[in-house]
């Protein structure tokens, strides 16, 4: 029989569960961390004292109570000297951060990025450069605890190796191990798919807030996704989990880059709305896809009819989704959004022909609140990973 959790191990949890409190909540005070998280007075107070002790938390009194009595002590994280590095490769830029503790955006670069064949230097570069001129600004009290990136292709969950991505077919590319290499900050640079962080952003600091079971639709030149399962993201086997751009919802459809037809991503993806607005080739990008949502506005029939039937296609992809997953929210994200909120009436009326009512009923159809920024920080949700589940120990060797 297996001995029960260790004092040290409930110890260090619980240490854990208070910072990540923090971070995702912001300040809060001790009276309403003793309630949330079901522990007694003098439990919180020596959880806080220990981290505070080690510069991850302080306590200040309320600036206002508006109430009588001896005021309980606010706990908030230490923003301003814990931070990680969060990297975003997306399809048309590259963006570097320096992220405090609770969240905060202290400092960021960004470059834009020209569509073309994949070279790891032209990535790796930019980004280990941003980093470096941020990481010099920092004053010498401040501690980096972890980096992390979103990659916009598929990447192995045991070794950060991106396996495919837009314009990349199938490679195997040692981003993150280059990007530990070049940064030389001692640290492991943890990877992440772009689509896959940008659904854990949305649950923790987003629209889905609260909302345990969520998918997250990514659209660019690709359509990537990511499903929240019971509160954690679905990663499958590999951590490949959540290409739900590569479903086939229509087998006679357009060929994918993936090699197969019919791809939701070859119906509903950048190319295809534009092609089918007869305005592919002369413009690409977000802008691109803005130009056919504000023409149909306009009541352009050619853009209408574009989003019409691209619309159609993402319904009968999300009422797929809806059966299998029965998800309480979908949320739209990049160039999805302006998809979505260009044909919500198609999407609707292929999700009540195509989804179980049951599962439909209560579903929530929304857009990305964290915008295009949803992907940084995913990366930056997955940097504090590792402090957030053992503080003191990250501390120690980040401090060493
Ligand atoms: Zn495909």
């Amino acid at each position: 029989m297996r001995a029960g959790p260790s004092q040290e191990e409930i110890r260090r949890h619980n240490l854990g569960a208070l910072l990540r409190h923090v971070h995702l909540s912001g300040p809060t005070s001790r009276a309403e961390l003793t309630s949330r998280m079901g522990l007694n007075r003098s439990t919180i107070m020596a959880l806080t004292a220990d981290l505070t002790a080690a510069g991850l938390v302080r306590e200040e009194l309320p600036r206002e109570t508006g109430r009588a009595g001896r005021p309980s002590l606010v706990v908030r994280p230490e923003s301003a000297r814990v931070y990680v590095f969060a990297l975003d490769v997306g399809v048309d830029r590259l963006v570097a951060a320096r992220v405090g503790l609770g969240g905060a955006v202290l400092d960021r670069r960004e470059t834009v990025r020209r569509r073309g064949p994949f070279s790891l230097e032209e990535v790796v570069g930019p980004l280990a450069a941003f980093a470096r001129q941020m990481h010099r600004r920092t004053r010498p009290d401040t501690v980096c605890v972890g980096v992390a990136a979103a990659f916009s292709g598929g990447v192995a969950q045991h070794d950060g190796v991106v396996r495919f991505g837009p314009n990349m077919g199938s490679v195997d590319v040692p981003f993150g191990e280059e990007m530990a290499r070049r940064l030389a900050l001692g640290l492991p640079v943890a990877v992440g798919n772009d689509a896959n962080l940008a659904a854990m952003a949305e649950h923790l600091r987003g629209v889905g807030v609260g909302c345990r079971d969520l998918v997250y639709l990514h659209g660019d030149v690709g359509v990537g996704g990511g499903v929240i399962a019971g509160g954690a993201l679905l990663g499958g086997h590999q951590g490949f989990g959540g290409e739900v751009g590569h479903m086939v919802v229509n087998p006679e459809g357009r060929l994918c880059g993936c090699g197969s037809r019919g791809c939701l991503e070859a119906e509903v993806g950048e190319r295809a709305l534009l092609e089918a607005a007869g305005r592919f080739g002369s413009q690409v990008g977000r802008e691109a896809v803005r130009a056919v949502v504000s023409a149909a506005d306009r009541g352009d029939i050619v853009a209408q009819a574009a989003l019409s039937r691209v619309g159609d296609w993402l319904g009968l992809g999300v009422a797929n989704l809806v059966n299998v997953f029965n998800p309480e929210m979908v949320v739209f994200g990049g160039m999805l959004r302006e998809v979505y909120l260009g044909s919500a009436a198609q999407v609707r009326s292929r999700l009540n022909l195509d989804a179980l009512p049951p599962s439909r009923e209560q579903l929530r159809l929304r857009t990305t609140a964290l915008g295009d920024d949803a992907t940084l920080v995913g990366a930056a949700e997955l940097a504090f990973a590792q402090v957030l589940a053992d503080p003191l120990e990250v501390l120690a060797r980040a401090g060493s």
